[in-house]
């Protein structure tokens, strides 16, 4: 049972650590923004209301994204533990997803910061936004995204730090470094690969 939370800014290459996570720990990536980015392609209601704030960099609001993520970790793949990429992102959210947990009996075991310089993470997601042409990569939205960063969701690092549960992770370099470190941090809190993801 693992339950895992990373945290960090935009273009600190949590989607790209999340999926390798994911299979090295045997448990599913939850992204919020994903389930919203999918929503939005097939046109839902969800989509339609989550579209205009995806676009200009803002978060979508809380009453939505708390009862999509809960029905999500209702969902059975999720029961063994998790990995969430992109949420919790503000107090609201941490404190839905503390009440969830603790109604389920349980609670994250690690949440892992990916610390990324601004410059850097801005020059990232400048070639994501060739790469990938996603709406709200441009280059104002993309500001205007790491200031809500900072603004809502970087506080809640120090929240998970007095509960002793977070690592904080250097996220530059190679995509495999990186890993790397990842793993090792969880080792050293005893949480390890399972038999289908060391395969
Ligand atoms: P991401 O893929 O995590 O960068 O998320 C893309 C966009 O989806 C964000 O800029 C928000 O508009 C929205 N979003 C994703 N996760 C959340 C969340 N936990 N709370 C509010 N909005 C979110």
């Amino acid at each position: 049972m693992t339950r895992l939370l990373l945290i960090g800014p935009p273009g600190a290459g949590k989607g790209t650590q999340a999926a390798r996570l994911a299979e090295i720990y045997g448990v599913p990536a939850i992204s919020t923004g994903d389930i919203f980015r999918s929503n939005v392609k097939n046109g839902t209601e969800l989509g339609t209301k989550a579209k205009a704030f995806m676009d200009a960099g803002d978060n979508v609001p809380d009453s939505l994204t708390n009862a999509l993520i809960r029905d999500r970790l209702e969902e059975d793949d999720a029961k063994n533990g998790f990995l969430l990429d992109g949420y919790p992102r503000t107090t609201d959210q941490v404190r839905e997803l503390d009440e969830f947990l603790a109604s389920h009996g349980s609670a994250l075991d690690v949440v892992v910061e990916l610390e990324a310089d601004t410059e850097v993470v801005v020059g990232r997601l400048r070639k994501r936004a060739l790469e990938q042409g996603r709406s709200d990569d441009t280059e104002e939205v993309v500001r205007h995204r790491l200031e809500v960063y900072s603004e809502q969701t970087a506080p809640l690092i120090k929240t998970y730090a007095g509960r002793d549960v977070l690592v904080t992770i250097d996220a530059l370099g190679e995509v495999d470094a990186v890993t790397a470190r990842i793993t090792e941090a969880l080792f050293d809190r005893g949480i390890s690969a399972t038999d289908a993801g060391s395969r």
